[in-house]
């Protein structure tokens, strides 16, 4: 379908985007999901502003505390970022998972959190890695810690006319001795069940741990009853079976035609006690 008519304009600068900005404007990443949006008609946009020639957010710093991951950079980018390979092992994990590669050129990983589709990859994924994101907006700039950004169904902590510029991964243990699983959807590849998982061991034994859940509920979550229950366990069958009953407590799960909320709930637990047998 052809998407009602907008006007489109390119920002060189994060500043001049943000100056750009108007009530009836949209932010234009890597255009693959807002772009579809549109084409159906399930969106409409006065402007678009598009960020994605914005070179300083594009890119991928590592840094003493942290590994700094640009709003721009693409999934493509952090699929093959040696830092983050070492930093967050999941990072590079669940990039290589996304979409196919046309999808992961341009896709970009600010689009994606902004986005905050129930069934994308980065969610989980940043917060099992307890990121911070960078937003930037006229009057300045602020951090939200990402356990406070996603705030619902295609909703988050972001305000109108806000700018991801940059997403902070901090270089701990848990981080360094982390894995993401996926069950695809076999068509568009988005996840049915995502699971990222980040462990800090003291020997066999579990230090601390972050879980990180999408496309089971209406909004990526961390499983808190099975992180609490599985400190200062052994990662066994036995203890992460005794622990993932609760993987599912406080959310309402969702079903389709391709997977029921029973269903998806079994897959969360396969595909959760799988990342977790993985971790050392
Ligand atoms: C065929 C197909 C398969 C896909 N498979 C997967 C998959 O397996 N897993 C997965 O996670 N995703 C998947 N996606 C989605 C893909 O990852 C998108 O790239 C991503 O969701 C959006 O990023 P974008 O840069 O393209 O954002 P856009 O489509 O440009 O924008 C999306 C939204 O974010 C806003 N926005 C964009 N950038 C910023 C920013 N820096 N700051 C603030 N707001 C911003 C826009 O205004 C818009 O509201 C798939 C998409 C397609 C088309």
């Amino acid at each position: 379908m052809i998407p009602i008519s907008f006007n489109y304009k390119k920002a060189s600068s994060v500043d001049e985007a943000l100056s750009l900005m108007t009530d009836d404007a949209k932010i234009l990443g890597g255009g693959h999901s807002l772009i579809p949006a549109l084409k159906l008609r399930l969106n409409s946009v006065d402007t678009l502003i598009d960020i994605s020639k914005i070179e300083n957010i594009k890119g991928i710093n590592d840094n003493a505390q942290s590994v700094t991951v640009g709003g721009g950079a693409t999934h493509a980018s952090i699929a093959s970022n040696s830092a983050l390979a070492k930093a967050a092992p999941m990072m590079a994990e669940a990039a290589h998972t996304i979409g196919d590669r046309q999808v992961r050129n341009m896709g970009t990983i600010g689009g994606s959190i902004a986005h905050a589709d129930p069934a994308a990859d980065w969610p989980a994924v940043l917060l099992a890695s307890d990121a911070n994101v960078v937003i930037k907006n006229k009057t300045g700039q602020r951090e939200v810690d990402i356990d406070q950004f996603f705030t619902g169904f295609y909703e988050t902590a972001l305000a109108d006319g806000e700018i991801i510029t940059a997403i902070r991964i901090p270089k701990t243990a848990y981080n360094a001795n982390s894995v993401y699983e996926k069950f695809k959807q076999p068509a568009s590849r988005f996840a049915i069940v995502g699971i990222a998982a980040a462990a800090e061991m003291d020997g066999n034994v579990v230090k601390a741990l972050r879980i990180g859940v999408t496309g089971l509920a209406e909004v990526a979550f961390r499983p808190m009853e099975v992180e609490k229950e599985l400190i200062g366990k052994e990662l066994t069958e036995a203890n992460i079976d005794a622990a993932l009953g609760t993987i599912a407590n406080g959310v309402s799960v969702m079903g389709d035609h391709y997977a029921s909320e029973k269903y998806r709930t079994h897959l969360a637990k396969v595909y959760t006690k799988r990342a977790l047998l993985r971790l050392k």
